[in-house]
């Protein structure tokens, strides 16, 4: 009976060939999506491109699941979403794209005097982390939604927000933070391994953990980290505690959600089913 119905299931996914499932079909900006490809052959080569007419961002495809942005930039109200099989396209579909309006956040911190060697720091760390989140691995996490990094989520700045910093426009709130005293726990959002366990100029103390198909994890300001670099985590697992170190004005947690190397909002995220 079991081998009649594995032939049975051999013969419809040979006779349907590849079949795609979109995670959704409408996006915000600054949303994580993923595509799954039945049938997925690891000899062929695949690529996401997802492209209108005001931009063009590309995703690698190494797994029968992988993942994409629709990123904070994206103009219009429509993108499309091409699947490309060695060099081919092979599925396509327009992605509604819905705009959020995001608020500029005003904040004062302590002028730190950049020096030289400063400016160099800053532009190394910059480096190591888009060196970091393009790495693509293997999947590391089996869950199908995100832990929570803190107890309580409390947003204090979201994601996207047009920063001004002591009065000058700076970049965006790459991230969101959460109300957090200092010493209070913070959890890893899914399982993966530790990439980075350290200081960094403007972060602080940072933890950022790979969880594979260029999915990534950033916790920073904290007070103490937990965990070491190379280590294997498990989603939940306490990695750090709650802290103000690197530019920051007040204890929080700074969490960030990358896909390669691509921002996306963690409140999305976190309220999204992964595969
Ligand atoms: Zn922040």
């Amino acid at each position: 009976m079991f081998r009649a119905f594995l032939l049975f299931f051999i013969l419809f996914q040979f006779s349907f060939g590849e079949t795609f499932s979109l995670s959704e079909k409408a996006f915000f900006t600054g949303d994580l999506g993923y595509l799954k490809i039945k049938d997925f052959n690891p000899k062929d080569r695949y690529e996401i491109v997802i492209k209108n007419r005001y931009g063009r961002w590309a995703f690698p495809v190494k797994d029968s699941i992988s993942y994409f942005a629709v990123p904070l930039f994206t103009k219009g109200k429509y993108v499309s979403l091409y699947l490309k099989k060695n060099g081919k396209v092979i599925f396509s579909e327009r992605l509604k794209v819905k705009h959020k309006y995001y608020r500029v956040s005003r904040i004062w911190v302590k002028k730190r005097k950049i020096t030289k060697e400063v400016l160099e720091r800053i532009r190394r760390e910059n480096r190591l982390l888009r060196r970091t989140f393009k790495v693509y691995t293997r999947r590391l996490f089996k869950e199908r939604y995100m832990h929570k990094p803190l107890k309580n989520l409390i947003v204090t700045t979201p994601f996207g927000a047009k920063r001004v910093i002591n009065g000058k426009k700076r970049s965006y709130h790459w991230g969101t933070d959460f109300k957090g005293k200092t010493g209070d726990l913070i959890y890893a959002a899914l399982s993966g391994k530790v990439v980075i366990a350290r200081n960094l100029f403007y972060t602080g103390n940072t933890v950022v953990i790979n969880h594979g198909l260029g999915l990534y994890t950033l916790y920073a300001h904290m007070s103490k980290m937990k965990v070491k670099e190379g280590q294997f985590v498990k989603a939940g697992q306490i990695i750090g505690n709650v802290g103000s170190t690197g530019r920051s004005t007040a204890p929080h947690l700074h969490f960030g959600v990358y896909i390669n190397d691509v921002k996306v909002d963690p409140m999305l995220v976190l309220k999204k089913r992964l595969f």
